[in-house]
This record gives C-alpha cells, sequence and structure tokens, in this order.
C-alpha cells in the first residue's frame, strides 16, 4: 500500500478486528505484521471509498464492488464459513479455518481442513452456506 491511512481509520479498524476476534474465537496471526498489514488495507479503503473492503483481493472497481457487500470486511466467506484469507482471524497457530467450506474451494484446496477451534462462536450467516452452495453449482464450469 503507497498511501499511510489516517489515524482514525486505523483506530476504527483495530477496534473492529478486536472485538471481530472475540466474538468469533479467532486469533490474530502470531508472525509479526500480519495483522498490521491486512488492518492497514482495510483502514485505507475506507479513506479511499469509504468502506473497508478486504485488501487482500483486486477489484476492477471498487466504487461497484462495495454495493455487493461480499467483500466488504467480514466479508462473506466469514461470515458464512468462518474462513478469512487474508489471515486476519485465523486459530491461534495461523491457519485460517476452513473445515466449513465446499468442496472445490480454493482456502481447501491452499490449506487442507483446518478445524474451528470454538465451534460454538461466529458464522452469523452460516444459514446462507446452503443457499452459496446450490449457487455455485449451478454456475456454469
Ligand atoms: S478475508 Fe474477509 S474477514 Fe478476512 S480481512 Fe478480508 S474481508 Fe475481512
Amino acid at each position: 500500500m503507497s498511501q499511510e491511512p489516517s489515524e482514525k481509520s486505523l483506530k476504527k479498524m483495530w477496534k473492529f478486528s478486536e472485538k471481530y476476534a472475540e466474538k468469533t474465537g479467532t486469533s490474530f496471526h502470531p508472525v509479526d505484521g500480519v495483522t498490521e498489514s491486512v488492518v492497514k488495507g482495510l483502514a485505507a479503503n475506507i479513506d479511499e471509498i469509504g468502506r473497508p473492503l478486504c485488501p487482500c483481493r483486486f477489484y476492477p472497481d471498487k466504487q461497484e464492488e462495495i454495493k455487493h457487500r461480499t467483500w466488504v470486511c467480514a466479508c462473506e466467506d466469514m461470515k458464512v464459513y468462518k474462513y478469512c484469507h487474508c489471515l486476519l482471524f485465523v486459530n491461534e497457530e495461523g491457519m485460517p479455518i476452513t473445515e466449513y467450506l465446499p468442496e472445490g474451494h480454493e482456502g481447501l484446496a491452499t490449506y487442507g481442513v483446518v478445524k474451528d477451534p470454538t465451534p460454538d462462536k461466529g458464522r452469523e450467516s452460516k444459514h446462507k452456506a446452503e443457499e452459496r452452495e446450490k449457487e455455485r453449482l449451478e454456475r456454469p464450469s
């Protein structure tokens, strides 16, 4: 990221990240700098477009993207499957939780099955898992 985000947005995203990690029973990454760079990226997107769009993806049009909410933090993958591909919300070893991901998801291919240490927390949109899987199967390959 070329420009430093504002103090205000940084503070906001640190607060959100701490609260959301607590709510979902996830941890911050044990390697120094990982969490900081994701939080910075989220804060930079608030400054740029007004929403914490996921910083680990490329968007042809950020303004268009925020209309869908899919990749506004916490993104759909996190809310439905508790999977954070940016490694902001992970287990204590720094691994993203993948056990709820549907077959064929890139997260499973990359990390294998990583169990959720706190299954009673998070996944506020888990009811959407079935719906999303249906959509995925209907999509032409
Ligand atoms: S992958 Fe999702 S939960 Fe993780 S930082 Fe990006 S938007 Fe947030």
